[in-house]
């Protein structure tokens, strides 16, 4: 039997209501990680079971500093030799912010699969504990480690730099960002349709004991370019716009963002559209005007990457590799 961790951080997934018909008036976050566990008697079947609560949040109040010390204490529990595999839980609302740290930065040496719900625990049809049942299923096999950190929700498996949420209340809100799951769960069995790639993380290296504030801005009919004056007067090391299409910026923000990039702020542009994302020189000079493209990434996965590839001092030309391979 392996030896599987669950590090519980929050979320609906531990949410309690008055009314087990009430979906939206909850407190998330409210169960503790042993209860949790108390009531999945059948996890017992898939492995010895321990577990730690670093946070117990709504993920909407999850802020850098966490994710920090998310990563800081998965990397060391990866190493040590009792530990086998993981499972975090954590709310749906910013799953795909702290997966994408976490794909960044952790070692794919041993399975890491992080797990929600959108029902409260003491919903009439919770998802939440067949949600952590199959993510103890997948955490127990070999070949998820390989992929990096996984998400498992409704019986599918992503991986978590491919998943986010994608309607605000239905239980099956999660899923793929220009990619398919990568698995399925069906009850406790785990299937994958291939193999991972087992690379080491694109931040493999000592992370930095804070992350500096990079701002997300956008763009919309008439939206005021003062947002990235604004952002660089607070302190912003750099600013992802969320452009409208393929990252087409607005005439109106040209003297903005110039002096965001003469003041050494980096400006990377993405897209408000779901898929595709920006590419460098498509739709704009980025050489010219000194601005990054974010690749295939959202527009919260390129600020997770810049944040992480400023605070780990990665040089600025080197930046916009980083956005790309990330
Ligand atoms: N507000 C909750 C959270 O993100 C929503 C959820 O978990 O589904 O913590």
């Amino acid at each position: 039997m392996p030896n599987l961790l669950l590090v519980a951080t929050g979320g609906t997934i531990a949410g309690s209501a008055a009314d087990s018909a009430d979906t939206s008036h909850y407190r998330a976050g409210a169960l503790s990680a042993e209860s949790l566990l108390a009531a999945l008697p059948e996890a017992a079947t898939l492995g010895q079971i321990t577990a730690e609560q670093p946070f117990a949040l709504d993920s909407k109040d999850m802020t850098p500093a966490h994710w920090l010390a998310l990563a800081a204490l998965l990397r060391e529990r990866l190493a040590a030799p009792d530990v086998d595999g993981i499972v975090v839980t954590h709310g749906t609302d910013t799953l795909e912010e702290t997966g994408f740290l976490l794909h960044l930065t952790l070692p794919r040496t041993k399975p890491i699969v992080l797990t929600a719900a959108m029902r409260p625990a003491t919903a009439r049809s919770a998802d939440g504990p067949m949600n952590l049942l199959q993510a103890f299923a997948c955490a127990g096999t070999h070949e998820a480690a390989a992929f990096g950190p996984l998400v498992v929700a409704g019986d599918r498996i992503w991986r978590a730099r491919d998943c986010s949420k994608r309607h605000t209340h239905v239980p099956d809100a999660l899923g793929g960002i220009d990619a398919g799951p990568v698995g399925v769960a069906i009850g406790t069995q785990i299937r994958f349709d291939h193999g991972g790639d087992g690379a080491a993380p694109y931040f493999a290296g000592t992370l930095p004991s804070e992350l500096p504030r990079v701002d997300i801005l956008s763009a919309y009919a008439g939206a005021p370019a003062d947002q990235i004056d604004a952002s660089v007067a607070n302190g912003a090391a750099g600013v992802v716009l969320a452009l409208a299409g393929h990252g087409s910026v607005p005439e109106t923000w040209l003297p903005a963002i110039a002096r965001a990039v003469a003041r050494g702020v980096s400006v990377v542009r993405a897209s408000r559209v779901a898929s595709g994302g920006v590419m460098p020189q498509a739709n704009f000079d980025d050489a010219a005007h000194g601005t990054l493209a974010c690749g295939r990434l959202t527009p919260w996965q390129a600020r997770v990457a810049l944040m992480l590839a400023l605070g780990m001092g990665v040089a600025r030309n080197a930046l916009q590799e980083a956005l790309l391979r990330a």
